[in-house]
């Protein structure tokens, strides 16, 4: 079965200051990574162009005076908020980009592709039904399950793994029982919120897991995090279709973030993520790309991770940036695992009221 990778050239002309963490060299560099490592030529892996979203797309989401707004702002330039302007054009570009989690998840439920990485910019999981935020615009991962619901498929856990909270994504969904939504992210950090507490309300009560992390996390609390919250609550969820909110930025290269992921750890979250997606959903998993700003150092090997993890390549073929090994003995940080266990046992604490995985332990 082939793996779908979801990518448009106009990607590259995105840009709100050449100076942005968020800027083109982001994917510009891992496209020349991955025709570099072969990946393109590999009889698994398939480059598919997507098309823009439509406006009612958007609006399964978005709010309407916020989508008229920026295609307004977007004819002449304009401002979001301190991180996010309006570039010129932006509207299109941002269709684009959920126009290519659309694609992701239609050529996967569609059997063209097992499963895909939507390899799509600008981001979008800081985006709110009512605006854009944190370098987000539209918020492509909630306007592809949208899609998806309506299409019939009804059940869908979203894994957010960025290191920034998902704000706007949990916001889409904190009443929706129909939508599990999963979030590792650095706390603190940008935007403040994710804690283990916010756990979805009224109809929505316990669909909202938030496992927050301490600068210093590396790959070993990662798959602890996995392997003790995210694969039970997945197994008791039974999605029919596992969505990745894939941010990079947890990497110890990253400039804006203080974790200590390597890009063979996020190969292997992956790789964990879609041996699930294969047992509980038959194997329909996207994963759509968020942030991460290391753009020279670490982002084109942990993008190169995430497609090695959905199309089942060998991982030891992933290298790590080796001139900033150093970094990584500077950011690990010992205290993490401990942290991260306690921040597990709140997490279980909270919802042992919700999920029956989480009741089994003794407190
Ligand atoms: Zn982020």
């Amino acid at each position: 079965m082939k793996t779908g990778i979801i990518y448009h050239p106009k990607y590259l002309e995105h840009e709100q200051s050449p100076t942005h963490p968020e800027r083109r060299e982001r994917l510009a560099y891992t496209l020349d990574q991955l025709s570099e490592e072969g990946i393109f030529d590999l009889e698994n892996i398939v480059l598919i162009e997507p098309e823009m979203a439509e406006v009612d797309d958007v609006l399964m989401v978005h709010e309407e005076r916020y989508v008229r707004f920026l295609e307004r702002e977007s004819k002449t330039g304009g401002m979001i908020d301190f991180d996010t302007s309006i570039p010129v054009g932006v509207f299109e570009i941002a269709l684009l980009a959920a126009g290519g989690a659309i694609r992701a998840a239609d050529a996967v439920i569609d059997g063209e592709v097992r499963n895909a990485f939507a390899m799509i910019r600008p981001p979008g999981h800081h985006a709110k039904p009512y605006t854009g935020a944190g370098f987000c615009y539209f918020n492509n991962v909630a306007v592809m399950v949208k899609h998806l619901q309506k299409k019939g498929i009804e059940r869908i856990a979203i894994l957010d793994w960025d290191a920034h909270h998902g704000d706007g994504t949990q916001e889409i969904f904190y009443e929706d029982d129909s939508v599990l939504f999963i979030s590792t992210h650095q706390i603190p950090l940008y935007p403040g919120t994710g804690y283990p507490d916010e756990a979805g309300k009224g109809r929505g009560e316990g669909y909202t897991i938030n496992i927050p992390v301490p600068p210093g996390t590396s790959d070993e609390e990662y798959l602890y995090i996995f392997d003790s919250v995210i694969e039970p609550v997945l197994r008791e969820f039974e999605p029919d279709f596992i969505a990745i909110s894939a941010g990079q930025d947890n990497h110890f290269t990253d400039p804006i973030t203080g974790l200590a992921l390597t890009a063979r750890g996020y190969g292997m979250l992956m790789s964990k993520a879609r041996a699930l997606a294969d047992e509980l959903c038959r194997g329909r998993i996207v994963a759509v790309l968020e942030g991460g700003y290391s753009v020279e150092q670490a982002l084109p090997y942990t993008n190169l991770a995430i497609i090695c993890g959905l199309a089942g390549i060998d991982l030891s073929n992933i290298r790590e940036p080796e001139n900033y090994l150093g970094e990584l003995r500077w950011r690990k940080r010992s205290y993490a695992m401990q942290k991260v266990r306690d921040n597990v046992m709140d997490v279980k604490k909270i919802h042992s009221k919700y999920w029956e995985c989480f009741r089994i332990f003794n407190y």
